[in-house]
């Protein structure tokens, strides 16, 4: 805590976060150690250590020499990001942390360790601009856009905790990684692509995470689905529905005014054809709202025979909310009529709730 009467640095409004290592594709990080006057080797350099042997701690880094690492680490390696807090739960087997950005921005992100695989759950934007009613970041309005390294570091941390034994359980390593943090990533796009190319380049370029790993979710912004089918990743991609007819969802998800449940499902149907994935469709039950019978039969008609799998969650009420989870014989129910039109369905588990880390709860109160 500063002193009173102590400045603080407060970065202007709209400033950029700084140029990071991370940001960079392994050209353009051979030019930038060119334009510091330094051999392009050691770009290669900096991207084994901090890539390849997932180190932070540049002291360490004794084959380049102390002169040129000071001067790279200086212009490549700034901070981004430090932890406010890590809240446990789930027997410390789920961390959320909440990170404060060069800006004061605050976002969040939760690591799950589970018997079979690790997933990190991180934010791509700090705040969200898709408004839906349900979901705690989206009450809050969009602050702005993370980097690509800010979206990177949220990880990299997360492989190091892992790396080093800091999480409980032992030395493990990150399997999955899903964008169901705060923030729409396709409304993020470019940074987005660059962080997952980050994530998932071999070693020591990037991180040599699986692409198959990787979960992008997304209200269903049309045009960028599109796009993203055309990157030629084999990436999951989960769709935000909530509700199968437009009436309800233009409510629950009113980016749907503008693009109807029906484009947006030919959207997926086109990424799951180009990526050869099954679309995940996520589908929050809000106590009679979209839970009904009729609506679980209109979906599963909407969705059988296609490349699909529906993940089911429970709503997390925000804060304030009027609405709640399904009962538990109308979920059981949603299942059944799902499951006999022949569609793959599954309840997802709360991981996190204690701790306000659940899908939809991360809100970054100070
Ligand atoms: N903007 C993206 C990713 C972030 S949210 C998207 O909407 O897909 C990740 C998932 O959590 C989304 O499916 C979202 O609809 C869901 N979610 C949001 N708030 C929730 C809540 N209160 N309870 C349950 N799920 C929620």
């Amino acid at each position: 805590m500063p002193k009173p009467g102590e400045l603080t640095f407060v970065a202007p409004r709209g400033a950029k976060p700084p140029r990071h290592l991370a940001d960079l594709s392994p050209a353009e990080r051979k030019e930038a150690v060119a334009e510091l006057g330094e051999q392009p080797f050691r770009a290669k350099q900096l991207s084994n250590h901090y890539f390849g042997r997932m180190s932070n701690d540049p002291a360490s880094w004794t084959d380049i020499p102390a002169v040129s690492r000071e001067k790279l680490t200086g212009s490549l390696l700034p901070e981004l990001m430090s932890v406010v807090r890590h809240v446990s739960c789930d027997d410390d087997a789920t961390r959320k942390t909440l990170w404060k950005l060069f800006d004061g921005t605050l976002v969040e992100s939760v690591l799950m360790r589970y018997p079979d695989r690790v997933t990190m759950c991180i934010s791509s934007q700090a705040g969200c601009g898709m408004n839906c009613p349900f979901c705690a970041t989206g009450q809050a309005g969009l602050t702005r856009n993370l980097s690509t390294a800010e979206i990177v570091e949220q990880i990299a941390a997360g492989m190091r905790a892992l790396k080093s034994g800091e999480i409980p359980g032992g030395e493990a390593r990150l399997s999955n990684v899903v964008f169901m943090g705060m923030g729409e990533p396709l409304a993020n796009y470019n940074r987005v692509l660059s962080a997952i190319r980050r994530l998932t380049d071999p070693a020591p370029d990037g991180f040599g995470l699986s692409q198959r790993g990787i979960t992008v979710s997304t209200v269903g912004l049309v045009p960028a689905m599109h796009r993203f089918a055309d990157e030629g990743l084999s990436c999951r991609l989960a769709l935000s529905l909530h509700a199968p007819d437009d009436e309800l969802r233009d409510e629950l998800v009113p980016v749907n005014t503008r693009w109807k449940v029906a484009e947006v499902l030919d959207a997926a149907w086109n990424y799951a054809e180009k990526s050869g994935r099954r679309i995940s469709i996520e589908y929050a039950l809000i106590k009679d709202i979209n839970d009904q019978a009729w609506r679980a039969d209109l979906l599963g008609r909407l969705i059988k025979n296609r490349r699909v799998h529906v993940n089911l969650i429970p709503l997390n009420p925000t804060p304030g909310s009027k609405w709640t989870a399904s009962r538990p014989e109308d979920e059981r129910e949603f299942v059944r009529r799902l499951q006999s039109h022949g569609v793959p369905t599954t309840v997802r588990d709360t991981r996190g709730q204690e701790i306000d880390g659940a899908c939809g709860q991360l809100a970054a109160a100070g």
